[in-house]
């Protein structure tokens, strides 16, 4: 079962994660949500196989994906689900992005660039918060 050379399985549904914008665990990391230090301690899990974040994904190469229960962005504030349908997508189209670029991007590199931003900033003035 734990064929870690393949690469990461879901925690989910026990499948591999194939492919960079598949990935959850990356999408949380471009977001900002996952830090780079976290992101080999984190499990690795397909973006579908997390509706709750994955119904936020709006483009038409992502085959929607809905969310029943508490989480379902149809029951929640609808400003709340526009920024987080603009937010996350973006993400994920970064993700896509990288994917598919010519040359290699490192990894640090990865993260949305005001998230990058932020991060800078932190390390600067230890700032509170
Ligand atoms: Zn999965």
């Amino acid at each position: 079962m734990a064929r870690c050379e393949e690469g990461y399985l879901c925690h989910v549904c026990g499948q591999e994660v194939e492919h960079l914008w598949e990935s959850e665990l990356y999408l949380r990391y471009v977001l900002g949500w996952v830090r780079p230090e976290q992101l080999h301690q984190e499990p690795e899990c397909h973006l579908r196989c997390n509706p709750a974040l994955a119904q936020f994904v709006v483009d038409e190469e992502f085959p929607p994906v809905e969310a029943p229960g508490p989480f379902d962005k149809r029951g929640l504030d609808p400003e709340f689900v526009r920024q987080r349908e603009q937010l996350v997508t973006r993400a994920w189209r970064r993700l896509r992005q990288l994917a598919s670029s010519p040359r290699p991007v490192p990894i640090t590199e990865y993260p949305l660039p005001e998230v990058l931003a932020r991060w800078t900033a932190d390390q600067g003035g230890k700032s509170v918060g």
